[in-house]
């Protein structure tokens, strides 16, 4: 009984009905994808950003979430635009036929360029030599591409130094094929306390804009710059984690109106109980001080549960929090359920999510594992199928995910 209510907790209902849920995995490890949450996500930061766009910003994998799912979901929430690292990236998104616009955040070596073209991406270009080759990309291939030009205005990436924008973008302005989109920066420093650098960095951002006002478009604010500096955001929005539930302010709570979409979720493959003194996992770095209950999940580092976790992190069953025994192994780890006897093979495992009034979320696994939130979702591999759910019932999976014959019940 008491199971079932945990079940149900994370919505139970959902789960099973979303689209062939039974044949997901050959191993009993998933990640619930909550394509409300990223709706409800989206509505929150287009209520903090007024009029601005919503750029959604989809590289690497969405965080994790699976690109094709949740440009579809952003999309359908009302982001105008979509962001990625690369062209493959890009590629991915033209081939499930999504046409909105599409920006290549990261370098684009300009060998690319006529891969630019063909799929209609839009590159960030910080020099002359990778603007004549977009402009020669398009002339060829008649068609036009869109460009955007980062500013350096301190965080020394991937920008155009200061000193060099304006002659840049006069240049490409000359060119044939390409149009200059837009005009941004990034911030060093957003997401911590003490804005003085942001603050240097957005001032020289507006100086040098100031000087290019046919560009349509200017923008400089990421996930944290929504939620601490709102009067920053200029024309459009680059929202990655926050569309994700998380605010991106480091050092804060997390943001009460903001939903983490992203559960990692593992069923209990076996249970046994050990004798005291005895030890778990490589380098026999647990050790049992009195007969205990150990527990075993179908989920190791090669999925993204950090290796680092071991005998740290704590994992959800039945509502309860039990503590993860020994490192964690490549596929699989061990928890130890001693004080939760009831639990028993064919339990759900919640490694990063809600059960019940329990929670784990991205940041206490970042902190616990010496990194980030946006580290720990985005570290999520390929191999972990993705299940999406939605108020109605499940939404088709896509694809990609591998089919097999293990059937996972969590009714
Ligand atoms: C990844 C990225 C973003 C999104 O950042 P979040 O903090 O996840 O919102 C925005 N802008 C640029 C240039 C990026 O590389």
């Amino acid at each position: 009984m008491e199971h079932m209510q945990s079940l149900r907790s994370f919505d139970e209902e959902r789960v099973s009905q979303a689209d062939s849920f039974e044949s997901i995995s050959t191993r009993p490890v998933w990640a619930e994808v909550d394509l409300d949450a990223i709706r409800h996500n989206l509505n929150v930061v287009r209520e903090m950003a007024g009029t601005a766009r919503l750029l959604a910003v989809v590289k690497a994998n969405a965080y994790g979430h699976g690109a094709v799912a949740i440009a579809q979901a952003a999309l359908g929430a009302g982001a105008t635009r979509l962001a990625v690292a690369c062209v493959d990236e890009g590629e991915e998104l033209r081939q499930a036929g999504i046409q909105a616009p599409v920006l290549i955040l990261g370098y684009t070596p300009p060998e690319d360029a006529a891969r630019v073209a063909a799929l209609a991406l839009e590159p960030t270009v910080s020099s002359i030599e990778a603007a004549r080759a977009f402009s020669r990309a398009a002339l060829s291939s008649a068609t036009r591409i869109q460009i955007h030009v980062e500013v350096d205005s301190g965080f020394n990436r991937n920008g155009v130094s200061l000193d060099q924008v304006v002659p840049l973008a006069e240049h490409a302005r000359q060119l044939g094929g390409i149009e200059v989109r837009s005009l941004f920066t990034h911030f060093a420093t957003a997401d911590e306390p003490e804005h003085s650098f942001a603050s240097k960095q957005f001032d020289a951002f507006l100086r040098v804009s100031s000087q290019l006002s046919w560009i349509p478009e200017r923008h400089c604010a990421a996930s944290a710059t929504i939620f601490s500096r709102r009067e920053r955001v200029l024309d459009t929005v680059r929202v990655g984690l926050a569309m994700y539930g998380y605010s991106a302010l480091v050092g804060a709570e997390r943001n009460a109106n903001l939903r983490p979409a992203l559960a990692l979720r593992s069923l209990v493959a076996r249970v046994w109980e050990v004798p005291a003194g005895s030890c778990t996992g490589y380098g026999r770095t647990w050790q049992a001080k009195e007969r205990s209950r150990l527990a075993l999940l179908a989920c190791g580092y090669a999925d993204g549960y950090r290796r680092s976790l071991g005998n740290r992190a704590e994992v959800l069953i039945r509502g309860r929090r039990v503590l993860v025994a020994g490192r964690v192994s490549m596929d699989m780890c061990v928890v130890d359920v001693t004080q939760v006897p009831e639990v028993k093979p064919g339990d759900v495992a919640t490694l990063l999510g809600r059960d019940g009034s329990q929670e784990v979320d991205a940041i206490e696994l970042g902190e616990l594992a010496g990194t980030i939130s946006w580290d720990i979702l985005a570290g999520i591999t390929t191999r972990v199928p993705r299940l999406y759910l939605t108020s109605g019932k499940g939404a088709a999976l896509p694809a990609k995910v591998g089919r097999g014959s293990h059937r996972a019940t969590v009714r």
